[in-house]
């Protein structure tokens, strides 16, 4: 039996935000997007989502504004976070906490630290050295002691992707420009 695509009997906001970003790829692509990648091409060869499906996806983005199509170099479409896109981050921070706290043995793959002092995030997003809550544009994410242990990818977006950089720094690979 097939689910229902939408929760209309439930009248509460985790029902409605889940209408959005409760599909299948959604959220990894949500999370893509704040490690900085921007570009079609570049979700499916990170993602190795089927290009009708992430179609779909980016649409369903658009539609709600957490996604902008904006031109990139050379003018070619890109995807940007919007305002409302840019608050989904303590979701996906806390994603990537729980998921490090219950299925990460080796330790996390990622780790965020903040760039100004390098203090590490804990699972607050609270830095360990200035005790603020850092605000994801300050925010650097590298590997951590768990990352590569279930293999590594080694595409070219996933090799740019997996350097130490700044979140929603743009990502591209050279070729791609
Ligand atoms: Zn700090």
């Amino acid at each position: 039996m097939a689910l229902p695509s939408s929760y209309p009997a439930q009248h509460c906001s985790v029902a409605r935000a889940l209408d959005v970003l409760g599909e299948r790829w959604t959220l990894l692509i949500v999370r893509d997007a704040f490690y900085g990648l921007r570009r079609f091409k570049d979700f499916v060869d990170h993602l190795d989502i089927p290009r009708a499906v992430l179609t779909a996806r980016l649409k369903t983005l658009e539609d709600e504004g957490v996604l902008a199509r904006v031109p990139g170099p050379g003018k070619r479409t890109e995807y940007e976070l919007t305002e409302k896109g840019l608050g989904l981050w303590p979701i996906v921070r806390g994603l990537m906490t729980w998921g490090d706290e219950h299925y990460a043995p080796a330790g996390p793959l990622r780790r965020l630290r903040h760039q100004a002092d390098d203090g590490q995030l804990d699972a607050d997003g609270r830095c360990a050295v200035c005790r603020q809550i850092v605000p994801v544009g300050d925010t650097v994410v590298e590997r951590g002691p768990g990352f590569g242990h279930d293999g590594e990818r080694t595409d070219a977006i996933s090799t740019s992707m997996n350097r130490p950089h700044r979140l929603l720094d743009p990502v591209r690979i050279r070729w791609s420009a």
